[in-house]
C-alpha cells in the first residue's frame, strides 16, 4: 500500500518527492499517460528499474487458448490479451560510461509530477555516478490528446561541476521482457515476445520498426524522430535490429553546459491495413508533430484540458485530498475514454495489463454516467463500439440458444473472454447497462439520429435477450432466472433485483424507442405485437422482497441464505475470492460490492424511501468490498438516506483507490471505474442527481467537512452549474442566452432556470436516521484522515 502522504495534497498536481523503489510499479500507473488510444506508464525514461514496463495501443490485442479442465458447451475457447508492444519511451543515458540507474551512484534530488492542467508528467533528478560525476536531468513526457497518435518526451541533461562526456540512448524496443505477474487470479496473462518483426527503417536522427502479432495477426508501426540542441560537435546516429532501434547523441559537456533531446514518436495499428500503409500513416503522424513542434504540442495540450476543465471541474472546499483525488480521477477518465474514438474503454484505461486489458460493465455503468455530463461525444463513440460489436454479440446469444444480443462480460474484440461463466457469461446484466447507457445519452444529449442510427439497434436486440432469457410464470410473472447481478458472490440465481429493474427498464425504453423511429424498427423486423411482450415483461417483471423483513431481496431467496460469519473471517482473509471457494460464498450472505445498493441508485424510482434506508441498513451489514466497484454506490444511496458522514468515507475511499493504493493492486493499473466513481459519489452523492426521467433532478446535501461543491452537468448544449454550500444551492446555466432555459428539480420541486438569472434555493434539513449503519467487523470504510492539513 501506499503511504497516506506519498503525494502531498495539491489541488491540481501529483507529486512524488522522492523515488520509492518498492512502489515503483503503483506510480507508474498513477503517472500513467493516456489519450485512449495510446497509454504509457509512467516508467522511469532510461527503463530500469521498472516494475512493470508497459506501452500500449487501444485494442491491440492477442489471442490466447482458454484451457479448460473440463469443458462445457458453449464456453468460449479463445481469449484475448493486450500486448505491451513496442517501447518509445526509452532514452538511456551514459555519463562518462556509466548508465544513469538511480539504484547505483548517489541520488541527491528525484522529483516527479503530474500536472493535470497542462497535462504533462514532468521529471527532475539530481544524480551523482559512482564515479562522482554530477548531472541534473529534466524530462518531459506528453501522450497528445490533440494528435492521437503522438507522444513526446522533452529530455534535458545538465553538466554540474565536471567535464562530463554524454552518450545519449533513444530507443524503440519491441518484445520487452516482462517480470513475472503476481498469483491473483485477476492479474493479466503474461505472453511472452508476442511481436514479429516485419520492417525496419532508419534514419539519422530516428526510424521505424513493423511488427505483427503472431495469431490475431495485428500490425503495430512505431517510429521515432529527434530534434537535438547541444554544445558543437554533439553526433546523432541511429542504428537497429528486428527488435529494437536506437539513436544514439552524443557530445561533451562542461560545467553548466546542457544537451537537449526532443523526441517524438508516434503509434498506429490496424488489422486490415497493409504494411505500406500503415508505414505511411505513422511517418505522417510523425511530420504532423514535428511540424507542431514541441512548443506546439504543449500549448494545444493546455489549451484542449482548458475546455476540460472549464466544463467538467469538481471543486471541492474542506476536503484537500478529495478535492486532488477527485480531478485526478477526472484526469484518468479523460485519459481513458477521449480518444477511445469507437474502440473500448477499458477497466485499467491504458495504464496497466490489469484484467487483460479488458473492458466490462465498469464502462457503460460507472465511466460514461461520468462522460455523458462532462464529454457526451465520447459516449457516442464508446457506444458505437458496442454496435460495431452487435454481430459476435448476435452470434453469442445464438450459441447459448438466446435471442438478441448477449454481449461480453469482458472483451477487447467483442467475443467473451470470460472463462468462468458463472461470473461471466451469466452475468447477462451488461446489456441492459448498455441500454441504460444509451437512454442516459440520448436524453442528455437529444441525439437523435444517435438514436436511430446507433442506440435503436441496441435497445431492440437487448431488449430481445431478456425476453428470450425470461418468462412468464403461471400467474402471470415475468422471471429472469440463472443470472448473476453485480455482486460477484451470489451467482446463478433467480430474479436479482438489479437486472430485473434494469431489464424492465430496457424493455419500456426499447418500445419507446422503437415508437419514436418506426420506420427504422420496422427494418428490424420490430412489430407492434413484439413491443406489446417487451411492455407485458416490463409489467409483470418479478422484484423480490421479503414481507417479514421489509426488505428487498438481492435475489430471490437470498435473504434466508445462511449468513455468513463474519466475526470469525480474519482481515487477512479478504478479499474473500482470494481464501474461499465460490462454491461456499454462492450459499450465504456475503457481498462483493453493491448489487441492491446499485439498483437503488440506477432504479431509484423503482424504491420509496422507507426501502431505501431498510434496504442500505439490511445490506450494509453483509458487504465486504471486495471490489473497487462498490465504496462509490455505497456514497451515493449512504449520502441519500441520509448518512452524510458515512457518505463521505465512501466517497474517499473510492477517490483515493489508487493515490493510496487501497485494493494493493494499482500496480496492474488504476481503476478507473472508482475513479469516475468519485464524480458519482459527489455528483450524485451530495449533488443528490439523479436522471430517472428527462428531467434533472437534484437533492442537494453535504456532509459537516465539505463546505462547498461546485459541479457542472451538460444537458441539451446546457452547462447547468450547481453551486452548493451548507445552506443553500445556486443553479446556473454558464454563458447560456438570455432565453434559454432549463427545467430541473430541486428535492422534489420543479424549479426553471434561465440564461443570465441564477436561482439559488434552500436546502432543507436532512435528519439522520435514528439506526446507525453497520458494515461487517473490519470492512467499514477508510476513516477520515483528521491530520492538521485536512
Ligand atoms: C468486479 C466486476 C468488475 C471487474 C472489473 C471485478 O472485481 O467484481 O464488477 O467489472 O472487477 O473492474
Amino acid at each position: 500500500m501506499i503511504r497516506e502522504r506519498a503525494f502531498p495534497v495539491d489541488p491540481w498536481c501529483i507529486r512524488e518527492t522522492r523515488l520509492d523503489l518498492d512502489v515503483l510499479a503503483q506510480s507508474e500507473s498513477i503517472f500513467a499517460l493516456s489519450n485512449g488510444h495510446v497509454g504509457l506508464r509512467g516508467n522511469l525514461d532510461e527503463g530500469e528499474p521498472h516494475g512493470l514496463p508497459g506501452t500500449y495501443l487501444n485494442s491491440f490485442y492477442e489471442l490466447r487458448p482458454l484451457p479448460y479442465a473440463e469443458a462445457g458447451y458453449g464456453f468460449p475457447e479463445s481469449g484475448q490479451t493486450i500486448v505491451n508492444v513496442t517501447n518509445g519511451k526509452l532514452i538511456r543515458l551514459l555519463v562518462d560510461d556509466e548508465p544513469l540507474d538511480v539504484r547505483y551512484g548517489e541520488l541527491l534530488e528525484h522529483e516527479r509530477q503530474l500536472d493535470l492542467r497542462d497535462g504533462l508528467l514532468k521529471r527532475q533528478l539530481h544524480w551523482r555516478s559512482p564515479a562522482g560525476r554530477d548531472v541534473r536531468v529534466r524530462t518531459t513526457r506528453l501522450v497528445s490528446f490533440t494528435q492521437r497518435s503522438v507522444a513526446a518526451i522533452h529530455y534535458e541533461v545538465e553538466a554540474v561541476d565536471d567535464v562530463v562526456r554524454i552518450t545519449l540512448q533513444s530507443e524503440l524496443v519491441a518484445n520487452e521482457a516482462l517480470p513475472p505477474q503476481s498469483r491473483d487470479p485477476r492479474v493479466a496473462a503474461v505472453l511472452e515476445s508476442p511481436l514479429q518483426a516485419e520492417e525496419r527503417l532508419l534514419k539519422e536522427s530516428g526510424g521505424l520498426l513493423m511488427h505483427q502479432t503472431k495469431v490475431s495477426g495485428l500490425r503495430v508501426a512505431a517510429a521515432m524522430d529527434h530534434q537535438v540542441e547541444g554544445p558543437d560537435r554533439t553526433t546523432i546516429a541511429t542504428e537497429g535490429y528486428e527488435d529494437w532501434l536506437r539513436t544514439t547523441v552524443g557530445c561533451v559537456l562542461k560545467p553548466g553546459e546542457k544537451l537537449t533531446v526532443i523526441k517524438y514518436f508516434a503509434y498506429g495499428w490496424s488489422s486490415r491495413r497493409s504494411l505500406p500503409a500503415l508505414r505511411d500513416q505513422v511517418d505522417a503522424a510523425l511530420d504532423a508533430a514535428l511540424l507542431t513542434g514541441w512548443d506546439g504540442l504543449l500549448r494545444e495540450q493546455r489549451e484542449y484540458l482548458d475546455e476540460f476543465w472549464e466544463t467538467s471541474d469538481v471543486h471541492v472546499d474542506g476536503d484537500p485530498e478529495v478535492q486532488q483525488a477527485v480531478r485526478f480521477g477526472l484526469f484518468h477518465v479523460l485519459q481513458a475514454g477521449i480518444r477511445a474514438e469507437r474502440r473500448p474503454i477499458a477497466a485499467k484505461g491504458l495504464t496497466g495489463p490489469g484484467y487483460d486489458g479488458h473492458s466490462f460493465w465498469d464502462t457503460e455503468t460507472f465511466v460514461l454516467p461520468v462522460l455523458t455530463y462532462t464529454r457526451p461525444a465520447a459516449v457516442a463513440d464508446a457506444l458505437y463500439w458496442r454496435y460495431s460489436t452487435l454481430d459476435s454479440a448476435r452470434d453469442r446469444a445464438r450459441t447459448l440458444n438466446h435471442a438478441g444480443a448477449a454481449f461480453p462480460w469482458r472483451t477487447i474484440n467483442g467475443q467473451e473472454s470470460s472463462a468462468y461463466w458463472p461470473a461471466g457469461t451469466a452475468s447477462f446484466h451488461i446489456a441492459a447497462d448498455i441500454a441504460d447507457a444509451v437512454r442516459r445519452y440520448v436524453q442528455a444529449t437529444g441525439d437523435e439520429q444517435f438514436e436511430r442510427e446507433v442506440g435503436l439497434e441496441l435497445l431492440v436486440e437487448t431488449a430481445r435477450l431478456w425476453i428470450s432469457l425470461g418468462h412468464h410464470d403461471r400467474h402471470g410473472v415475468f422471471h429472469i432466472d440463472g443470472v448473476t447481478g453485480p455482486d460477484e458472490y451470489t451467482a446463478v440465481k433467480n430474479d436479482n433485483v438489479y437486472t430485473n429493474l434494469m431489464a424492465q427498464r430496457n424493455l419500456l425504453v426499447a418500445a419507446d424507442a422503437a415508437i419514436r423511429h418506426q420506420t427504422y424498427a420496422e427494418q428490424l423486423g420490430v412489430t407492434d405485437q413484439e413491443t406489446a411482450t417487451w411492455r407485458d415483461a416490463a409489467m409483470d417483471m418479478n422484484v423480490p422482497f421479503d414481507d417479514e423483513l421489509s426488505v428487498h431481496q438481492q435475489v430471490e431467496g437470498y435473504t434466508r441464505l445462511q449468513e455468513w460469519d463474519f466475526k470469525n473471517t480474519p482481515q487477512e482473509k479478504y478479499p474473500l475470492l482470494l481464501h474461499f471457494p465460490y462454491f461456499d460464498l454462492y450459499r450465504r450472505q456475503a457481498i462483493k460490492q453493491a448489487d441492491l445498493v446499485l439498483a437503488m441508485h440506477w432504479r431509484g424510482d423503482a424504491f420509496d424511501a422507507d426501502q431505501k434506508l431498510r434496504n442500505f441498513l439490511y445490506y450494509e451489514r453483509r458487504t465486504v468490498r471486495d471490489s473497487s466497484l462498490s465504496a462509490c454506490t455505497q456514497a451515493v444511496i449512504a449520502a441519500e438516506v441520509g448518512f452524510l458522514e458515512l457518505a463521505h468515507d465512501y466517497l474517499r475511499e473510492a477517490a483515493l483507490m489508487d493515490l493510496h493504493d487501497l485494493a494493493e493492486n494499482t500496480r496492474d493499473g488504476v481503476h478507473i471505474a472508482s475513479l469516475a466513481g468519485a464524480w458519482i459519489a459527489l455528483v450524485a452523492g451530495f449533488g443528490g442527481f439523479r436522471d430517472h426521467e428527462p428531467i434533472p433532478d437534484f437533492a442537494p446535501r453535504l456532509p459537516g467537512r465539505i463546505t462547498r461543491l461546485e459541479f457542472s452537468v451538460l444537458w441539451r448544449g446546457l452547462r447547468l452549474q450547481v453551486r452548493i454550500t451548507a445552506e443553500e444551492v445556486t443553479y446556473n446555466l454558464v454563458g447560456a442566452d438570455d432565453d434559454a432555459s432549463l427545467e430541473i428539480r430541486h428535492h422534489g420541486e420543479k424549479v426553471v432556470v434561465t440564461g443570465g438569472q441564477p436561482v439559488t434555493c434552500a436546502l432543507p434539513e436532512i435528519p439522520t436516521p435514528p439506526v446507525a449503519p453497520r458494515q461487517p467487523p473490519g470492512r467499514a470504510p477508510l476513516r477520515r484522515n483528521y491530520s492538521p492539513d485536512f
